[in-house]
């Protein structure tokens, strides 16, 4: 039986263009994977030109015709894509290679309704169908509205669960991609961003400091090796920093966006010597980045410069009022979470807030003065690098998301270009994927709802018993962002009840395991909430009897249960 028909005719194979890149390539297997996986067909895939009864795999740069006819892309969305049905043949046409493969995926979550959770198999949703049905005139068009969707990790399987959800940039850990990383990054078609903290490469060896103690920073009136910063007033100090960077660029040619921060410490200033201390952090940041980005455009033409407000930089300049080529080939990160109160929107400026709004304010009106032509973009921390055993920060890895929705909504009507995460996290599937999957939903169109992201998610992952985790996930959201107090732990224990009556008609071990980590999750929230009020109340010896069922929670008591689920120290 033909499986998979359009009009009356089936479609039996894939192609793609001879000259196709690996992106497309890629995306021609991911389509046969999934069309297996889903309808139980194998199909062939094999370079050819459109064709009757194939999917035809392509970007409108390889065959401006075909995309000509497909219709224009839609109007301030980015890495666009559509897939049409026309004469026999279905088209999948990108902007770009990534967008080709978008193309693939966006086309099996919209007509074979696949959802790809979390990183993992195990983590997708694939329903099976004994056919799927295909008619000429079908049209699909999708896009993100931000340029630029950024997600950090080293995982590949982190990276393709991102790419799954549109995510065209991953921020890489660390000073290096190997060949076997790169290769992936490149089949994914996404730019590759980093390195990031790099400066101890940069800064003049140990070995000088003998004989010229000068390069380095003066700490305390006393020059003082710290593997961070320099003597930068020392026109030979900053020679030696930029021609290290220089020789990094040329041993490390592959970076799409080369990410020029200062190491993660909060320094008081990089050097105090006295024509150090003429100027501030800023000002001697954007000194640096005007004469690295001069470097990076030499080395890598192709690159994009990036420089970030964070620590020290998160504040302007005051002497230093010109970027080199006016920022045309630059993105600014803004990376201020700092005293942000992340459950209110950025936008109202309450708590802590506005004092960042006037950070970010203050570098908006910097940048427009300076004349800034490039992009910006912001990294944003709703879970506060909440790690297992970071600290009672008792927010038990609960997002507020209908405030990352209002935030998102903001930064794109602030014409900001770029989003990008600060999970911490490769996978975060607990209590459940829900939180890190709405947010790349909300990257890809923030005019979608919460509500309707959760009527999309809850059935799909908890199956029969969907609506029954979705109210218990809600009403313990609520009870956990409410303030401590032993009422208020009495209601989130309460919740138990809840848990108790959520009970699957059919054996599915699965559907089980899921449900036993919603319950230890609540385990989980509850010992927060106690900690947090040992705390309130200054009482040690109830903190110190909590200590060990918290220190022990992820790697003894519940690791068997967690792990694949949540990354584990
Ligand atoms: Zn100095």
């Amino acid at each position: 039986m033909d499986k998979i028909i359009l009009g009356k005719k089936p479609v039996e194979r894939i192609t793609y263009p001879n000259d196709a890149p690996p992106p497309i390539r890629f995306a021609a297997e991911e389509l046969q994977t999934y069309l297996k996986e889903s309808l139980n067909v194998e199909i062939d895939v094999e370079k050819g030109v459109p064709a009757k009864g194939a999917f035809f795999i392509s970007t409108s740069e390889l065959n401006p015709e075909v995309a000509a006819d497909a219709g224009p892309f839609e109007e301030g969305k980015y890495d666009r894509c559509i897939v049409s049905c026309r004469d026999d043949c279905v088209f999948m046409i990108g902007e770009n290679p990534v967008s080709a493969l978008y193309a693939v995926y966006d086309f099996l979550q919209d007509r074979l309704n696949i959802r790809f959770f979390a990183p993992g198999r195990e983590h997708e949703y694939i329903p099976t169908h004994s056919a799927l049905h295909l008619e000429n005139g079908f049209v699909l068009q999708t896009g993100s509205r931000f340029v630029i969707r950024d997600y950090v990790t080293n995982n590949s399987e982190t990276l393709s669960f991102a790419v799954k959800n549109r995510v065209n940039t991953i921020k890489w850990e660390g000073l290096n991609c190997d060949a076997k990383d790169l290769e992936t990054i490149r089949a994914h078609g996404v730019k590759l961003r980093g390195p990031g903290h790099i400066w101890s490469l940069f800064v003049p060896d140990e070995s000088l400091f003998e004989k010229h103690p000068e390069y380095f920073p003066m700490l305390d009136g006393r020059r003082t090796v710290n593997h961070r910063t320099a003597c930068f007033s020392n026109p030979e100090a900053r020679r030696i920093f930029i021609q290290k960077l220089r020789n990094y660029l040329r041993e490390n040619p592959y970076w799409d966006i080369f990410a020029f921060w200062a190491e993660d410490v909060k320094d008081p200033y990089y050097c105090g010597c006295p024509k150090c201390t003429d100027m501030e952090i800023p000002d001697w940041y954007i000194t640096l980045v005007n004469e690295a980005a001069r470097v990076v455009e030499e080395e890598l033409p192709h690159a994009v410069f990036e420089f970030i407000a964070y620590h020290g930089t998160r504040f302007t300049p005051k002497q230093v009022k010109k970027l080199y080529r006016n920022g045309e080939n630059m993105l600014f990160n803004f990376c201020i979470g700092y005293t942000r109160d992340l459950y209110n929107p950025f936008e109202k400026k309450t708590y802590g807030s506005a004092e960042v709004f006037e950070m970010y304010q203050n570098w908006r009106n910097y940048l427009s003065d300076v004349g800034f032509k490039g992009q910006i973009m912001i990294m944003d921390y709703y879970n506060l690098c909440e790690e297992p055993n970071q600290g009672p920060r008792g927010r038990a890895l609960l997002w507020p998301m209908e405030v990352i929705r209002e935030d998102v909504r903001f930064y794109l009507k602030e014409g900001i270009d770029g989003v990008g995460d600060w999970i911490c996290f490769d996978r975060l599937c607990w209590p459940s994927p829900f939180n890190v999957w709405c947010w790349l939903q909300l990257w890809k169109n923030p005019d979608t709802t919460v509500e309707a992201l959760k009527d999309d998610f809850y059935p799909k992952y908890f199956g029969e018993v969907g609506d029954d985790v979705r109210k218990y996930m809600d009403e313990l959201e609520a009870a956990m962002h409410q303030r401590t107090s032993p009422e208020n732990i009495e209601q989130v224990k309460a919740l138990t009840q809840m848990l108790d009556s959520i009970q699957p008609s059919q054996r599915n071990d699965q559907l089980v395991h899921r449900l036993k980590l919603v319950r230890i999750h609540h385990e989980y929230c509850v010992l927060l909430k106690e900690i947090f009020q040992a705390f309130s109340e200054n009482a040690p010896e109830k903190w110190q009897a909590l200590e060990k069922p918290y220190m022990t929670f992820f790697e003894e008591t519940h690791r068997s249960d967690l792990e694949g689920h949540i990354d584990i120290p």
